[in-house]
């Protein structure tokens, strides 16, 4: 096999890859910054988590209020949730956040919002490729 022809196949391989992907890893989700005090647990970076999900940190407090079913509440940018939380935890629930409401299930892209639509539902809009759908509010 050619030089040439060894390049052609690997350019076949690439285009048969999911569309994106690469593009995907560009993107990184801020790792939770957090410490167990007592009966709580704080999630201090949340404002770097809001601004690179471009969601108000109340909608994310909202989230994962809904996820862990207890009770949280914003202090001074951080996040103050009751319970003993693990950031392995945290991350698994922010990931799970940004992959529904913040990335494109389309194209892979974080440039999105959200409208509310009807009851019990957000319609997620790309601004990326204008893929447009629905996903269920929390
Ligand atoms: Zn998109």
């Amino acid at each position: 096999m050619s030089g040439d022809e060894y390049v052609q196949l690997l350019d076949r391989a690439f285009a048969r890859m999911p569309k994106l992907s690469t593009e995907k890893t560009d993107f990184v989700i801020p790792p939770a910054d957090s410490i167990v005090q007592g009966t709580k647990t704080i999630l201090r970076n949340l404002t770097a988590i809001a601004d690179r999900a471009r969601r108000p940190a109340a909608d994310i407090a909202r989230y994962m209020s809904k996820e862990f079913a207890v009770p949280i509440s914003v202090e001074d940018g951080r996040l103050m949730i009751n319970g003993k939380f693990s950031a392995e935890d945290l991350n698994k629930k922010i990931s799970k956040y940004f992959e529904t409401y913040v990335i494109c299930k389309e194209c892979h892209k974080p440039d999105s919002h959200l409208e509310s639509s009807s009851r019990g539902m957000f319609s997620f809009i790309c601004e990326a490729c204008g893929a447009r759908y629905g996903i269920k509010n929390y």
